[in-house]
């Protein structure tokens, strides 16, 4: 089986972006890997989970760009997952996938499997007073109104974090002031053998956005703690992130979040908007006049071009100020061909 198009994609026309030495292994070493799924067919599991080969993802990530995954998988519930991953061969990538809300998936498609949870791992219930459940397909907005329904306070800006549980847990999420690594007890991960572990919160090594998750493992549960609370002041306090929010951020268009880090001692949007970067334009692909933090898609951009963009935004940031700003956003897959859509300038 081979993916649609796997040259390694090298948007030319944009001055100083190279993919980097990792960047072009990483694309030799999937091309070699895709062909290692041997036991996969489309259709059903045993169990009843859903594998689909060559899965659009584009339907799947905020940014609505990217290619196919070579295989997707929606397991039922969570021993179909453990027998799925026991079963595959352990030299297939394995790769989470929530909501996609900080991902661009390359135009030449994800090798190996992509893990996305469903339903049955949608679920969020009190635990005890201050203390939730959560599967790791939750979205925050149910996490944050599961606590808010129980009285349990310090959760609400999960409430603006568009995501799920699995990706809160991965990336540190974290908004006003608080993140995960404040409120998460423990996890339970299911790892690339199919073993089920629970990862306590200082096993994750948490900083700023990064957690040290063992690689291919999927996060199927997590536990947060938060304090008592009335549910009335913490309905107000989730309306004002909410209304907060949307003063500030593109939400209703075809975005990744926060596209870089804020360095230390700096603010990203800050230093993006000082190279003069407000609206820059490649392809379809846009700095937001909103908030220069995040890149948009303004309809037909492809991957390619988003992630030019980006590169181009740092390398003015760079000559501007001299701050190498480090991408936030997950970058997963292959390039694929060149985009003939290539223009570098301010709308
Ligand atoms: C409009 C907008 C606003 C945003 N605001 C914020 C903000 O204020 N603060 C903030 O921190 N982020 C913000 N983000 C980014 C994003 O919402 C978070 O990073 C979120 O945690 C991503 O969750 P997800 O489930 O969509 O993960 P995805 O984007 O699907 O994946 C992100 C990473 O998490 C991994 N992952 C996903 N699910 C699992 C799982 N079950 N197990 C293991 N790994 C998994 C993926 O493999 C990937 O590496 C924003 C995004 C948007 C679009």
């Amino acid at each position: 089986m081979t993916l649609p198009d796997q040259t390694p994609f090298v948007p030319s026309e944009v001055e100083g972006y190279r993919p980097s030495e990792a960047e072009a292994s990483n694309v030799a070493g999937s091309r070699l890997r895709s062909n290692l799924v041997p036991r996969l067919r489309s259709g059903r599991t045993d169990r009843g989970g859903k594998v689909t080969e060559l899965a659009p993802l584009a339907p799947l990530v905020w940014f609505k760009s990217g290619g196919t995954a070579e295989w997707l998988f929606e397991p039922k519930d969570m021993a179909d997952l453990q027998a799925f991953l026991r079963e595959c061969d352990p030299a297939t990538p394995v790769m989470a996938l929530g909501l996609g809300s900080n991902m661009i998936v390359r135009d030449g498609g994800v090798p190996g499997v992509v893990v996305r949870l469903g339903k049955a791992f949608a679920t969020a219930r009190r635990r005890d007073e201050t203390t939730l459940d959560c599967g790791g397909g939750a979205s925050g907005i149910l996490v944050s109104s599961t606590a808010r329904d129980n009285g349990i306070a310090g959760l609400e800006f999960l409430r603006s974090i568009p995501g799920t549980v699995g990706g809160f847990v991965r990336m540190n999420g974290g908004a006003y002031g608080s993140e995960v690594r404040d409120v998460l007890i423990d996890c339970d991960v299911v790892l690339r053998s199919g073993e089920l572990l629970t990862l306590p919160v200082a096993d994750l090594h948490y900083t700023y956005r990064h957690s040290e998750l063992p690689e291919g493992a999927i996060v199927v549960a997590a536990r947060f703690r938060g304090r008592l609370g009335e549910p009335a002041a913490i309905q107000a306090e989730m309306d004002r992130i909410s209304e907060a929010r949307e003063a500030s951020q593109p939400l209703r268009s075809k975005t990744g979040g926060s596209t870089f880090k804020n360095p230390e001692g700096h603010k990203a949007w800050q230093l993006v908007d000082q190279a003069g970067c407000r609206g820059l334009q490649i392809g379809g692909a846009q700095v937001s006049e909103k908030h220069t933090n995040f890149l948009i898609n303004t309809g037909d951009a492809t991957s390619a071009d988003i992630e030019a963009l980006g590169e181009e935004v740092r390398r003015r940031v760079k000559e501007m100020s001299g701050v190498d700003l480090e991408w936030e956003i997950q970058r997963v897959g292959m390039f694929a061909g060149a985009s003939n859509k290539m223009r570098v300038g301010n709308k």
